[in-house]
């Protein structure tokens, strides 16, 4: 058997590299998953009967759109919109909007795929989907942004809805953008609120949803902690990045007891002793569309460094990644061994390369994926779906709780699935193949979809 699914498995590699030969991080996402899934496919030899990989890796839809808009001079602009409608076997396809240059069919593939496990693992009724545009809201104007939001809503309106597809935020998309989208979405549909969630609370949406990543990522590290029988009380931890996740990380790991001594933005980073103060990084990112640079200028014995944080030389036992794809490469893995890393957990989407992931596996650091560690923002967008649904509103600390009870969930149901299956210890297979198998399961009984 153990044959028969590693040939199966090489079959699945060739088909994505014949058909999509130059999108790396897709492929980069899929091998990460196919290396993992081995145990499931040999206890469950019927999903190889049913060409079941063949299908998962295909999206069921993808558009791509023109997005023209006029900027503030007059100027005509064009920017590309995607949305990739991964998979529906568990619920509406349900994802973030990235604008971010950087963006391309590859990199919507690769998130819209993460997502489906991602969405499965929370236990709640979504399908994976993702989308956004090569459009950059850096330096642009409140005006334009609201312009190219408008264009972009016009075209991925037609595709949306509450139970079909529900965007939400992501790298770029902030309640700003949201509220935009939004608007435009209701003077060309209805006034549906759970047709997109991370709304703004005066207009459906949740409390606790912009917190809602970077809590889940400090309630996920605080799981692992708690098996090591330890807390975050008195540790060091180092984060990258320096937006939403970043800061409600930075919030809850030093409520718990952490301290978080850097944060960092695409140019360089900050090294704070004293701990990171995050209203001080929600003012200059969030607010005032800064860079963390200033942060240094502004708290006393803080300093900045150009380059990446994952260069510097410092003692940790904890590293949060909260940046973007690709950050952590094998010299650096390596680097964060040396500096003591314990444990590593990801509040990006794919930010370690596959051969980092194996330097953390040589060096025995406990490494949580983001499919499981960042998967509180998506749980609290489907909470917010519910009240959209049952026009309720819950509480901070209703929605809180059932955060912190998903979390706890997610973790458990890795650690068990990796014992069932013979890996105790690897987070993440047990991550990979629980998520795996939830929509595996839902697609077989679909019947050929
Ligand atoms: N963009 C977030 C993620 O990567 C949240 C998506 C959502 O809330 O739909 O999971």
């Amino acid at each position: 058997m153990k044959q028969q699914v590693e040939e199966y498995l090489k079959k699945v590699y060739q088909i994505i590299q014949k058909r999509d030969p130059r999108q790396q991080e897709f492929t980069e996402a899929v091998t990460d998953l196919l290396k993992t899934i081995g145990p499931a496919l040999e206890k469950h030899p019927e999903y190889i009967n049913a060409s079941l990989l063949e299908r998962l890796i295909e999206p069921e839809r993808i558009i791509q759109f023109r997005v023209p808009w006029i900027d503030d001079k007059g100027n005509y602009q064009v920017n590309r919109g995607f949305r990739v409608q991964f998979n529906s076997a568990i619920g509406p396809y349900k994802g973030g909007l990235r604008f971010h240059p950087s963006v391309n069919l590859s990199i919507v593939k690769f998130l819209g795929f993460e997502q489906i496990f991602k969405n499965a693992l929370t236990g709640l009724p979504i399908g994976g989907g993702k989308g956004g545009s090569d459009f950059d809201p850096k330096g642009k104007s409140d005006n334009e942004v609201m312009r190219f939001c408008q264009s972009f809503m016009t075209e991925l309106s037609k595709y949306i809805g509450p139970t079909r597809d529900v965007p939400a935020g992501d790298i770029g998309v902030g309640s700003r953008e949201l509220g935009y989208l939004y608007g435009q979405y209701k003077r060309l549909r209805e006034a549906e609120r759970g047709a997109l969630t991370g709304k703004g609370l005066g207009y459906g949406g949740s409390l606790v949803r912009p917190e809602a990543t970077g809590f889940g990522l400090a309630y996920y590290t605080q799981e692992i902690l708690q098996t090591l029988k330890t807390s975050f009380k008195g540790k060091k931890v180092v984060l990258s990045g320096a937006g939403n996740v970043a800061i409600y990380t930075i919030q809850k790991v030093s409520e718990l007891g952490g301290k978080v001594i850097t944060c960092s933005d695409s140019s360089g980073y900050i090294v704070d002793q004293n701990g990171i103060d995050y209203k001080m990084v929600q003012q200059i990112k969030e607010i005032e569309r800064g860079r963390i640079a200033e942060y240094a200028d502004r708290v006393q014995n803080a300093v900045y460094y150009p380059g990446s944080i994952w260069d510097a030389q410092l003692t940790y036992e904890i590293a949060l990644l909260c940046a973007t794809q690709n950050e952590i490469d094998e010299r650096k893995a390596q680097l964060l061994a040396n500096n003591g890393a314990k444990i590593i957990a990801e509040g990006a989407n794919m930010p370690s390369s596959a051969a980092a992931i194996d330097i953390y596996r040589k060096q025995g650091i406990i490494y949580g994926p983001g499919k499981a560690a960042n998967a509180g923002g998506v749980a609290v967008s489907a909470l917010e779906m519910s009240q959209n649904s049952t026009q309720l509103r819950w509480s901070f600390e209703e929605v809180d709780k059932q955060l912190q009870k998903i979390m706890h969930n997610i973790y458990q149901e890795s650690v068990t699935t990796a014992a069932e299956y013979g890996i105790p210890d690897d987070l993440l297979s047990g991550t990979n193949i629980a998520g795996f198998i939830k929509v595996a399961d839902a697609m077989m009984a679909q019947g050929v979809v």
